[in-house]
């Protein structure tokens, strides 16, 4: 399926605290850099005519005010981990001006989630003004959300299963610690790649730096970007200048044409 070409914009980089931490002196959350201040992680994918955000973090309405986003066609979700989709209520602005209900892709278990942490969204009698969804499966092969074609990446956060998803040559992939071989083939192709890095140490659930470097050398994409990042990274100037050519360290605002 062809894919027209599209606008990312990273919406919030940071680790599921954000970066500054609350109550954190350390250098990184004191640091003057606009590039150490990082929302919840999550992108805008944009062609000409559909607009989709995925995952609604906790900043969903301060990323959707700071970019003046006054279109949204559909949300699609990673997983189902708060600071992936705590800011689903703001949806119900789109509903507001757009007149109809948002279209939400989800897995089995973020389905079962959204239910469970928003249940008067599935209330019978509905209050009014409350978010109105469409909620969907999401297929296992390539499906077109209106003229962007998303394949869908099962990913491990953990024991977690995590979708990421490729839209044409863009692959985005947070909160992994791995990626088995046969969806890895599903990612070779790539011009870019965004991937979870969230600190140097390691972590259950998440990659470190280090591996998520040899993650996109191994699978030869050219151009990588690391995401969900932990103010334990170090400061953004300092990390960014010493990684490999062609990989850097997102930052919120940051866009990526493809
Ligand atoms: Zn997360
Ligand atoms: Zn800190
Ligand atoms: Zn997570």
């Amino acid at each position: 399926m062809t894919c027209p070409p599209l606008k990312i914009t990273f919406l919030g980089t940071g680790t599921s605290s954000g970066v500054p931490m609350i109550a954190c002196n350390c250098g990184v959350c004191t640091s003057k850099d606009p590039k150490d201040n990082r929302l919840r992680s999550s992108i805008l994918v944009e062609s000409a005519a559909t607009s989709i955000v995925v995952d609604t973090t906790p900043d969903f309405r301060f990323q959707m005010l700071r970019e003046n986003i006054t279109k949204l066609d559909a949300v699609l979700f990673t997983h189902p981990h708060k600071d992936h989709i705590a800011g689903l209520d703001d949806i119900r602005a789109f509903n507001y001006f757009q007149e109809m209900p948002m279209d939400v892709y989800a897995n089995d278990i973020t389905q079962s989630a959204l239910k469970r942490e928003f249940p008067y969204i599935f209330a019978e009698h509905r209050y009014p003004g409350i978010p109105d969804i469409n909620v969907k499966d999401i297929p296992a092969e390539t499906f077109m959300i209106g003229d962007i074609p998303v394949t869908p990446i099962l990913v491990w956060h953990l024991k977690m299963p995590v979708l990421g998803f490729r839209f044409g040559s863009f692959t985005y992939i947070t909160d992994a610690n791995m990626i088995e071989e046969s969806e890895k083939k599903k990612i070779i192709g790539s011009e870019v790649m965004v991937l979870n890095a969230l600190r140097h140490k390691k972590h259950i659930s998440h990659f470190t730096l280090s591996e998520a470097v040899a993650l996109v050398q191994a699978l030869q994409v050219p151009c990588g970007y690391f995401t969900h990042i932990s103010h334990q990274l170090g400061l953004h100037g300092e990390v960014n200048k010493a990684l490999p050519v062609g990989i850097e360290l997102a930052f919120d605002r940051q866009v990526i044409l493809t």
